[in-house]
């Protein structure tokens, strides 16, 4: 697996591999890899003959400076462990002023999906999001790429800017990949507490008793409003939990084929964000 820190390198291996008729599968990250990025990486099997992975801690994207200066890193661990699979031959990990040189002034907005939910919370963030996906899916030459729908609302996002953009990648969706207890994996689980940690996992727990409290029949706002009581009695901050249509995110009194629960909830100042289909 080659290393690869600059475009124009990129851009030159990118070149060779779609002379010799090679086609390019991507996996978008932010590093500090764990299971559900090597999923990503798994998904791409049969779909294309050359994959990269990106590795690139977007900063434009965060809202809270704190909050990017504690992000997790370790390159080498990330590269080892993508070397390991043996079926990645890129990891490109573009440092900030490769990807933002001076004078950088674009951002894409996707109107509509980028104001609610995690938006609402983080202004700005899915301009950041929609931003570098958009100039990594273009500098990788993407013939096809994998999102997880951990990030719900980011995957939905990222399906209206290709199709909007007419960006010539196939999207493929991945399903959350969880801890034994059901915790979503999260490069952020690593800033967690031994006891914060225990208490992570009431979070989809919450949302599994929700969801079968709503597919019984009982009324969609009064199991809303129980399930936000009970994460704050397990001593969660309670930024959103909704229900909502599973395309265009619309807040729904009823479930909906296709809707899903969505929550983001903080431990301290560590933010955990989930999501489950309901029906
Ligand atoms: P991140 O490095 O957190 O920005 O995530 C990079 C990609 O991995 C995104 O498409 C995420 O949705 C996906 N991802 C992160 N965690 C998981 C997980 N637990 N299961 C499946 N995909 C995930």
């Amino acid at each position: 697996m080659r290393i690869i820190r600059s475009r124009t390198e990129l851009a030159t291996l990118v070149a060779q591999w779609r002379n010799a008729g090679q086609t390019i599968g991507v996996v978008p990250t932010m590093g500090s890899l764990h299971n559900g990025h090597l999923a990503l990486v798994n998904a791409l099997d049969g779909q294309a003959t050359r994959r990269i992975v990106t590795l690139f801690v977007n900063p434009i994207q965060f809202n809270n400076a704190d909050d990017f200066a504690l992000y997790p890193r370790g390159l080498e661990a990330d590269a080892t462990l993508l070397d390991n699979t043996g079926k990645v031959d890129v990891l490109y990990a573009p440092d900030a002023a490769e990807m933002y040189p001076q004078g950088f002034a674009t951002r894409i907005m996707v109107a509509g999906l980028d104001g609610m939910l995690c938006g609402a919370d983080r202004p700005g963030h899915f301009d950041g999001v929609a931003t570098v996906v958009t100039k990594l899916l273009l500098q990788t030459g993407a013939d096809v790429a994998a999102f997880g729908e951990k990030d719900y609302q980011q995957l939905c996002l990222i399906r209206r800017l290709v199709q909007d953009l007419d960006l010539p990648v196939r999207i493929t969706p991945v399903p959350t990949v969880r801890e034994a207890d059901g915790l979503a994996l999260s490069s952020r689980n690593r800033r967690l507490t031994p006891q914060q940690r225990q208490q992570a996992t009431y979070l989809p727990e919450a949302l599994k008793t929700c969801m079968a409290d709503i597919q019984h029949g009982k009324p969609v706002s009064a199991c809303l409003h129980a399930c936000r009581e009970n994460l704050k009695t397990h001593g969660f901050d309670v930024h959103y939990l909704d229900l909502r249509t599973g395309d265009t995110l619309r807040e729904t009194p009823v479930p909906v084929a296709g809707a899903r629960l969505f929550v983001a909830a903080s431990l301290g100042d560590i933010r955990l964000i989930d999501n489950m289909a309901v029906a």
